[in-house]
């Protein structure tokens, strides 16, 4: 078993961490208060052919390696939280979905604006009463000719204020098994977003609507049968999210290293202090130890390129809570300062504080943990409620 990343990997990381600093780095933590999407930023990734990196050629993409796109992320997310956002937005998201499972139509019409950072596609899943249980959505997809007409409404769409398609998780029939998706464009009659909302993050959120809302049905990336294809692709979104909060956690990590050498107290530097040298000994064992658990993830795949749920929850959880925690111990190690609007050290914590919720929340990965532990199913549904 090597640990190791081969010559070209480390190549890839280093190459890409340089351009971000370059790039992205003079105004990486001025786009909370702008709120504006990095779209200047989002064209230069395209330029330098980090979107779509494991997205077959054939639909723009460069047919690389799940590590290497986690690589890339990491590279950026330790410079910009937001640019990061975007090789989110543009090789672990909807985009997935679309270039796995879309007709081949459907991707000539949308994917090339997206590779080219030029639109996002946000996913479309929770619901006022479908967070955790999301196969208890209720939008409703049903098929009328060549169109596909969606009733229903949508919560937390992240990106949505900026985006131009949304995959629309919805019902195509009763059970959970016809939860399937519908790429939905902006403009699209009987569609509506709500006013642009904050997470504690900053990053901007809305709800949409549909009213009736009629949709080519070229535009069905999934109807019945479709849920289990798109949670299997569902779990590279999750790896995205792993890699972005271990680059955050690893960004305040950086950050508080060269401030426990630099800052004085005492007539000594913090860092000669044992109580500040166990914290940062604890934050980098916390720190390699997610590190390890998410190429594992990213490296064991299966025959159709895609990550096994227990290691993604696995990965998942873990980087989660100890970016979290990471994240305040680096806090601390700035005192004031780490807490000042001031300085990034704030922005950091908020942030990493969301992957805690967002994208299958720490319980629902522990859930699907002790599943693979004991080898069975945990219905959550009380008797009445089972599907
Ligand atoms: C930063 C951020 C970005 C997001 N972006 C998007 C997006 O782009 N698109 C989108 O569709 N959604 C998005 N969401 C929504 C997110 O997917 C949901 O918030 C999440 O799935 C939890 O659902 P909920 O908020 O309804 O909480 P609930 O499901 O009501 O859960 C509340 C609490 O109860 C716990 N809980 C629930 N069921 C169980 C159980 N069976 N066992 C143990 N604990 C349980 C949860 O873990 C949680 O702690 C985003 C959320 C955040 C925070």
């Amino acid at each position: 078993m090597d640990f190791a990343l081969t010559p070209e990997q480390r190549l890839l990381k280093d190459s890409v961490k340089r351009m971000a600093r370059e790039q992205f780095g003079p105004d990486a933590f001025s786009w909370e208060d702008r709120q504006e999407y990095p779209w200047k930023n989002a064209e230069i990734l395209a330029r330098e052919g980090l979107t779509g990196i494991t997205l077959p050629e054939e639909v723009g993409g460069h047919g690389s390696s799940l590590l290497d796109a986690v690589l890339v992320i990491e590279a950026v997310g330790e410079v910009c939280p937001h640019t990061a956002d975007v090789v989110q937005a543009t090789n672990f998201g909807a985009v997935k979905v679309v270039a796995d499972l879309a007709s081949d139509e459907l991707k000539r019409r949308i994917l090339p604006d997206i590779l080219a950072g030029k639109a996002i596609i946000t996913a479309a899943m929770t619901e006022p009463d479908a967070g955790s249980a999301l196969t208890d959505l209720r939008t409703s997809a049903q098929i009328a000719g060549d169109k596909v007409i969606l009733n229903g409404s949508k919560m937390f769409n992240s990106n949505g204020p900026h985006a131009r398609f949304f995959l629309v998780w919805c019902r195509f029939g009763p059970s959970a098994r016809d939860i399937g998706a519908v790429v939905v464009e902006r403009g699209t009659p009987g569609f509506s977003t709500g006013k642009p909302e904050r997470f504690m993050s900053g990053e901007q959120y809305c709800a949409l609507y549909f009213n009736d809302c009629q949709v080519p049905a070229e535009n069905i990336v999934t109807d019945r049968d479709g849920f289990r294809k798109q949670m299997a692709t569902f779990n590279i979104e999750r790896i995205g999210n792993t890699a972005r909060s271990l680059a955050l956690a690893q960004q305040a990590f950086d950050r508080a290293v060269d401030h426990a050498a630099e800052r004085q107290q005492f007539g000594r530097p913090l860092s000669e202090f044992q109580g500040i040298q166990w914290k940062v000994a604890e934050m980098k064992m916390r720190l390699d130890a997610a590190r390890l658990l998410l190429y594992r993830a990213a490296c064991e795949l299966d025959g159709q390129g895609r990550p096994s749920p227990m290691n993604t929850a696995i990965a998942k959880a873990y980087t989660n809570q100890i970016a979290f925690e990471v994240a305040s111990d680096a806090m601390q190690v700035f005192g004031g300062y780490g807490y000042s609007h001031e300085f990034p050290m704030e922005y950091l914590f908020r942030r990493i504080r969301g992957w805690m919720i967002a994208g299958g929340s720490l319980e629902m990965q522990k859930n699907r943990i002790a599943e693979g532990v004991f080898g069975r199913k945990f219905s959550q549904r009380n008797a009445a409620g089972r599907q």
